[in-house]
């Protein structure tokens, strides 16, 4: 893999690399060593030098913020994982449902906490997200959902818009645009430069960065873990894996099949004009997606760009790239004809990070509370991985952490023959492609 960071237009506009991350250089103690350093490994970095004055060092295999963190869409979402609304009520009960959404929102939070407190210049948009209906028959289902989350949770902090005052207010129009749920706890924000934020502000909380540090190997010496990169070695009492999408196989055994990596890939267009985004009917910045199993999700960037993403993909051949490149310039197309053939600027993708049971989870490995990992946000991971990392943290200090949902309540389980990984996602996306297209 190279080493340096996807040629994404966050990367092409983020400004410099934060000063004083270093490139593990001999061998040294720590209390805690992290690994990854993205989101999860930053905050849980702050969190761990900063309030819980522990001696800790983050080792990022390439740049801090080459993976998903660095070059993901920027929506700052209330989503802990794929599980829906009405599953969490049925299978979690009521209570664990109600927790997941204001734990949501306490993720957010922790965003807006961190903008704030550290002074992170992330160019941070205005509040709210849109859920897009892109089929008539679904936007009965949003207004479902508009009421679950009120009546039923007692979350007011969503609304329902048909399709006439999505014209009429400037938030959308076109083909695909027949009503949406607005969150308001959302926002979007410039993902590099964020990720730069929390790590300078872990540096200034004590923490160690070293880039260009990947661990190649993991054993324990004593009571201790032994982590080898190519450049030294660090010891460390306790160990954060945070690897979400980029979780290596083999470095230590717990790990071994269960995730399932996928790929999400992003487009940016030239500035469009003005009449370009009247035709789109965007007069906000606020962030979008839509309805699909294999949803699409946009914004307007504050350079009047527009930022479009989807999921797709098994295997990123340079052909395949330049398929999905061409199939999200033609979904651009089809939700607004007058942008065909403005074409893209950049592309890129990257990869988020699926668990069996559709949660994320903050845990420790069987049987060694030493090794804790956060991970497997299934592609919302701004907030939430900013909000494990800090539990996480919490959890390898030894702290009590609240066991109310799923999130910390079980573990990663192993995917059932973990081999066939690759089969189960484009089993998925073939049944999904056409559910998204016919039904
Ligand atoms: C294209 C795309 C769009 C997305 N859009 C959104 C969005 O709009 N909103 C949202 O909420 N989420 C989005 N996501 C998901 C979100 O970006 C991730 O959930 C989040 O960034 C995960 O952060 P992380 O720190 O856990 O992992 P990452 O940022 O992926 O960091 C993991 C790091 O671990 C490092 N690593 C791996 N192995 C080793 C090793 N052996 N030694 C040292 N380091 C190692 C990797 O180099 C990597 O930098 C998107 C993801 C992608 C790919």
């Amino acid at each position: 893999m190279n080493p340096e960071h996807a040629p994404s237009y966050w990367a092409e506009t983020a400004g410099s690399e934060p000063t004083g991350v270093q490139t593990l250089a001999g061998d040294r103690r720590v209390d805690v060593a992290v690994i990854g350093g993205g989101y999860t490994g930053l905050a849980a970095a702050y969190r761990l030098a900063g309030t819980h004055g522990l001696d800790t060092t983050v080792l990022e295999a390439n740049r801090i913020g080459w993976g998903a963190s660095g070059r993901n869409g920027g929506f700052a979402l209330i989503t802990m994982g794929k599980v829906a609304l009405d599953e969490r009520i049925r299978r979690w009960g009521l209570d664990a449902a109600r927790r997941s959404i204001a734990l949501g929102v306490e993720a957010v939070e922790a965003v807006r906490d961190f903008i704030t407190r550290e002074h992170i210049a992330c160019d941070a948009q205005p509040d709210g997200s849109f859920l897009v209906a892109h089929r008539a028959h679904l936007a009965a289902q949003l207004q479902e959902r508009a009421r679950l989350y009120r009546e039923t949770i007692g979350y007011a902090g969503v609304e329902y818009l048909d399709r006439a005052r999505l014209e009429r207010d400037g938030v959308l129009r076109g083909s695909e645009a027949h009503g949406a749920l607005r969150t308001r706890d959302a926002f979007g924000l410039h993902p590099m430069k964020y990720v730069r934020g929390l790590a300078a502000a872990a540096m200034r909380r004590g923490a160690t960065l070293c880039e260009r540090s990947p661990v190649v190997r993991w054993r324990r010496q004593g009571g201790d873990h032994l982590l080898v990169t190519p450049t030294g070695t660090v010891r460390a009492r306790r160990v954060v894996m945070a690897t979400n999408g980029y979780t290596p196989e083999g470095l230590h055994p717990f790990f071994r099949g269960r995730v399932l990596p996928a790929t999400s890939n992003i487009i940016v267009t030239r500035p469009l004009t003005d009449a370009e985004w009247r035709e789109v009917g965007m007069l906000t910045t606020q962030v979008y997606s839509d309805t699909r199993h294999l949803l699409f999700y946009w914004r307007r960037l504050p350079d009047d760009r527009l930022l479009f993403g989807g999921r797709a993909g098994v295997l990123n051949t340079p052909r395949g790239l330049r398929m999905r490149r061409r199939r999200l310039e033609a979904a651009l197309a089809t939700k607004w004809p007058g942008l065909r053939g403005v074409g893209s600027e950049y592309f890129w993708h990257g990869r988020v990070c699926l668990s069996w049971d559709l949660n994320p989870h903050v845990s420790t490995v069987d049987g060694d509370p030493s090794v804790a990992y956060a991970m497997a946000y299934l592609g919302s991971g701004v907030a939430m991985a900013t909000y494990c990392g800090g539990l996480v943290a919490d959890l390898v200090a030894g702290k009590d952490v609240p066991r109310d949902t799923p999130l910390t309540a079980a573990g990663l389980t192993r995917y059932p023959l973990a081999a066939l990984r690759p089969t189960y996602l484009a089993g998925a996306y073939a049944v999904y492609t056409v559910k998204d297209r016919w039904l």
